[in-house]
């Protein structure tokens, strides 16, 4: 089963708007390697400029969160009717930042998917486990419940529709990425699971992306992986020259 590589950069709460502009120009003036998808969330003030550039480039536009309601009274939500408006077809969810500043629980992270699903905006539902529950043996347990509890009640009719990012909390930010085979493990894990909840078809189709600390030097091996279907990358995403590096990645 072919998925295309998808290569996606959170920027987080990084660059102003102007940077943000001059960073997703610099990103979008190298054409994407054919059967490749590339992604940027910019911050939320931000998406407006940076959906204007990435319109016609065949890069993706995401937010970084969203909010199940279109409207209403939810003071710093981000409404996926706007998120839409502004050109975004993807939205990053379950962040492990969210899960663990913001106390984001795994029933909000559902509800948040579900809204996106609903408006037709595709999830990246975020799911990794801490250095500590790694180290006491718990990473499948942990990664089982937050995936069976975040997808709870997800309709989906392909996998085109959700993406997966596999993020180890000790891995992000930090410099140490887990090894192509601690990631290789995790995803095959994380399929067997989705073919459980949705279908082995639907498992077939969805993206798995790996996230923490991804950057140049490991990309390669990284996307050598049976089932790393791309990356979701912070730091090495905020410079053109690393991330459109990882864009390009080379075929092992
Ligand atoms: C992330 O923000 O999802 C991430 C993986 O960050 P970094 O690449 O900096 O570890």
């Amino acid at each position: 089963m072919e998925r295309t590589p998808l290569l996606a950069g959170n920027w987080k709460m990084f660059t102003t708007v102007a940077e943000a502009t001059e960073l997703a120009r610099a990103i979008a003036a190298k054409p994407l390697p054919a059967g490749r998808q590339a992604m940027l969330a910019p911050s939320a003030p931000a998406l407006h400029a940076v959906g204007n550039i990435l319109r016609d480039t065949g890069i993706i536009l995401a937010s970084q969160n969203i909010c199940w309601e279109e409207k209403g009274a939810f003071t710093g939500e981000l409404s996926p009717l706007m998120l839409e408006e502004a050109g975004a077809t993807m939205a990053i969810i379950g962040h492990s930042e969210r899960r663990q500043i913001f106390a984001e629980s795994n029933s909000l992270i559902n509800k948040r998917l579900l809204g996106a699903l609903k408006f037709g905006i595709t999830p990246i539902l975020c799911i990794g486990e801490t250095l500590t529950e790694r180290e006491s043996n718990d990473t499948k347990s942990i990664l089982e419940k937050q995936l069976r509890q975040g997808l709870a009640g997800a309709k989906i009719k392909t996998g085109n529709q959700l993406t997966i990012a596999y993020e180890p909390v000790w891995a992000i930010g930090t410099g140490q990425t887990a090894s192509a085979a601690q990631a290789q493990d995790v995803h095959a894990f994380c399929r067997l699971l989705l073919a459980d909840i949705f279908d082995k078809a639907i498992a077939q189709q969805i993206r798995i992306l790996y996230g923490g600390s991804v950057n140049p030097a490991n990309i390669d091996e990284l996307m050598a992986q049976t089932d790393v279907d791309g990356a979701l990358v912070g730091g090495a995403a905020l410079k053109a020259e690393s991330f459109l590096r990882i864009i390009h990645f080379e075929t092992l």
